[in-house]
């Protein structure tokens, strides 16, 4: 699957207003995000295969989502100003179920800990308004901790 390049990117002031994680991508690059393998096309899910490798018999990574440095494949922009997930209809589950904080009225630490690795500030509570149509995509040293829903 060919993804669009950083200078693709189109993100509308209005749209980060609305949805932080558009000016963010932290959690993108910080988690490893795994999930079964049956969420991939190749299993009869969305994912595209080609952008996972495999963990282990049942379950598979999003490509560079693991190592010291990882930087989601499918995650397009420059994190902390503008960025998009290349594959958002398509994202596994573990991508759906992550929560920015207070998104759901609640904080999440994974979220404000993956911000603060590229030295954004936590986010605070009253940025989601009801009715809000901005649902976030938005999953470290040795190996990246999995990706966890809130
Ligand atoms: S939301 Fe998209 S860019 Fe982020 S980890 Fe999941 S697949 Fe990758
Ligand atoms: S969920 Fe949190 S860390 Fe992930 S993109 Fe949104 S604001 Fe950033």
């Amino acid at each position: 699957m060919s993804l669009p390049g950083p200078g693709d990117i189109a993100v509308h002031p209005s749209a980060i207003a609305s949805n932080p994680c558009l000016a963010c991508g932290a959690c993108c690059a910080f988690f490893r995000a795994s999930f079964h393998w049956m969420e991939t096309d190749a299993g009869g899910g969305t994912v595209p295969a080609d952008l996972t490798l495999a963990l282990n018999h049942h379950r598979v990574v999003m490509r560079g989502t693991t190592g010291s440095k990882p930087r989601c494949a499918a995650l397009v922009g420059e994190i902390g100003t503008a960025v998009s997930c290349g594959i958002h209809p398509l994202r596994s589950s573990v991508c759906r179920a992550f929560k920015a904080s207070w998104e759901d009225g609640e904080p999440n630490p994974d979220c404000d800990r993956a911000r603060a690795k590229y030295g954004l500030p936590p986010l605070q509570p009253g940025w989601h308004q009801p009715g809000d149509d901005s649902p976030p995509e938005a999953p470290a040293p040795e190996p990246a901790p999995d990706r966890r829903a809130a």
